[in-house]
């Protein structure tokens, strides 16, 4: 899985990113806030890992501007305030989890891999389970889809290619972005598994209906959304 971590103590930055790398994550490193932030909105992430602590844009500031971008990747913040208080903020602030510094390896893998095998990013609220495009509508803890209000059956990887779609909403979303979030990084991009795949899925969501919500970006990729411009 890729992860993003955010932190600006370069002992612990090395000491977790090489944690991380040891069990098979991929992991991109961050010293400041600004550059957290930077990478959260422009490239694609499983997991973020957040220091609250940082200068200037700190760990909760990041957070709070993803998650009002409808940018919805786990996060998990770090920090050494251990108070109920500020781990209630952290969390209202769209963490998914709170680990209190100094913290043992073992612990914070185990939270990470947790967080990873969450079916979707849990945030607080009804909000945060629904995903809503016009009148198609995936709720991520029920693990259904609606369109119109009739329910549609998807496959797994169907589901998980919709929900993908539905977080990037009006975006482009390259053939390079589904493998890696929906797939595994490993395949090889000219397969046509992806595809095969959206054509499956674009059967179930839009067939016979006057406004198609999957588009084809011609040698690029998909773009979700109500119509195309
Ligand atoms: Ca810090």
């Amino acid at each position: 899985m890729r992860i993003l971590l955010v932190e600006d103590e370069t002992h612990t930055a090395e000491f977790v990113a090489r944690g991380l790398r040891e069990v098979g994550h991929r992991v991109d490193v961050a010293g400041s806030g600004r550059d957290g932030l930077f990478l959260a909105t422009t490239e694609t992430f499983d997991l973020l890992i957040l220091d609250r602590m940082l200068p200037v844009v700190d760990g909760l500031t990041i957070l709070r501007t993803l998650r009002a971008s409808q940018i919805h990747t786990p996060a998990l913040v770090l920090s050494a305030l251990a108070e109920v208080d500020q781990r209630v903020e952290g969390l209202k602030a769209g963490a998914d989890d709170y680990l209190v510094k100094p913290f043992a390896l073992v612990e914070l893998l185990a939270r990470v891999e947790a967080l990873l095998r969450r079916p979707a990013s849990s945030s607080t609220g009804t909000e945060g389970t629904l995903l809503r495009v016009a009148d198609l509508e995936l709720d991520r803890l029920e693990r259904t889809v609606r369109r119109g209000g009739e329910r549609i059956e998807l496959k797994p990887r169907e589901f998980q290619l919709l929900e993908y779609l539905l977080r990037h909403a009006g975006q482009v979303v390259t053939r390079t972005m589904l493998l890696e979030a929906v797939w595994d990084y490993h395949f090889d991009p000219r397969t046509n598994v992806i595809d095969v795949h959206v054509s499956n899925l674009r059967a179930k969501i839009d067939r016979g209906n006057t406004m198609p919500l999957i588009h084809t970006v011609r040698g690029v990729g998909y773009r979700l959304g109500p119509a195309d411009g």
